[in-house]
């Protein structure tokens, strides 16, 4: 908080910015640099098929390797990103970084399989972004069949631009998933118009599925619903068998989640898939 002090003069105490402010504005320092630095790294968590205990894809999350404080989950810094415009430039890199991890695990013989991004709302609606998806495919040589975008519902507030984007994307040949199904403000009136791929259950209804059966009959329904609009549906946050037999049980299509893998960094991926 600045203070008056005499004629034009500011003075402003430390004393009155909480230790928390400050470290807030130190890390919106530090994140500017962040990509310059080269310190964002994707971590790829695996989808299994339900029917065939294939795999099928991983969803590429970023993390923040921090050189004070470690690794950061996203959750300590995408907002930071929202807020102050870097988003967009940080979401290219995890657009491209994750073709490029695809198409060498593709080369090095790794069964071919989905690599899944998500955009923020303010990346989806960024003008260059069907260009850019367009050329990282094209320099990554990578079958835009094997790429999926994953956005939230929050982007049917730009309702006739974003299908015109997703129009331009499936153009394109890439995939496209609604996140966090459920949890954002929007009707179901965009689930028609939109081209939309996959449906994925947010984990905040598949936590409590064994134990709250509001949870159990949203599934349910969300299942039913995603089928008949011929969209294929994901279940996030699976921790256990119970949960995992009953998605099953409900012909839910693929499933991520602790029970098979955290997200885990690039390396331990080939260790479990790659063989050598
Ligand atoms: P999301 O896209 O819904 O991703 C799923 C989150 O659930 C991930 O958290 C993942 O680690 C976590 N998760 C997966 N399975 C389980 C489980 O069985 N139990 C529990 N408790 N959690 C599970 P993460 O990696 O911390 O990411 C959080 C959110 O940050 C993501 O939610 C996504 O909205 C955002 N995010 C991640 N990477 C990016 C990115 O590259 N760009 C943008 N714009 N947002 C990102
Ligand atoms: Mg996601
Ligand atoms: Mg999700
Ligand atoms: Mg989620």
């Amino acid at each position: 908080q600045a203070k008056a002090k005499g004629k034009n003069q500011f003075v402003v105490h430390t004393s009155d910015l909480s230790d928390e402010m400050i470290a807030e504005s130190v890390l919106e320092i530090e994140l500017r640099n962040a990509l310059d630095n080269q310190e964002f790294v994707l971590h790829y968590q695996p989808q299994i098929h339900n029917v065939s205990g294939a795999l099928i894809g991983f969803e590429a999350l970023i993390r923040w390797e921090h050189p004070r404080l470690g690794l950061l989950a996203p959750g300590r810094f995408i907002r930071l990103a929202e807020e102050n415009g870097l988003i967009t430039q940080i979401g290219e890199w995890v657009i491209s970084e994750a073709c490029i991890q695809n198409k060498k695990w593709q080369d090095a013989g790794m069964a071919p399989v989905k690599i899944s991004v998500n955009l923020s709302t303010q990346q989806f609606l960024t003008r260059n972004l069907i260009s850019y998806v367009e050329e990282v495919l094209e320099l990554t040589a990578l079958n835009p069949k094997y790429l999926v975008i994953e956005i939230t519902e929050n982007m049917a507030m730009e309702y006739e631009y974003s299908i015109h984007v997703l129009k331009e994307l499936k153009k394109l040949g890439v995939g496209i998933s609604i996140d966090d199904f459920g949890t954002g403000y929007s009707s179901l009136n965009y689930l028609k118009n939109f081209p939309i791929d996959y449906i994925k259950i947010d984990k905040s209804f598949v936590s409590e599925l064994m134990n709250d059966v509001n949870d159990a009959i949203i599934v349910i329904a969300t299942i039913t619903l995603a089928h008949n609009l011929q969209k294929e549906v994901i279940a996030e946050g699976v921790e256990t068998q119970a949960q995992l037999d009953f998605l099953k049980h409900h012909n839910c299509d693929i499933t991520q989640g602790f029970f098979f893998n955290k997200p885990l960094p690039a390396s331990e991926i080939e260790n479990i898939y790659l063989h050598h």
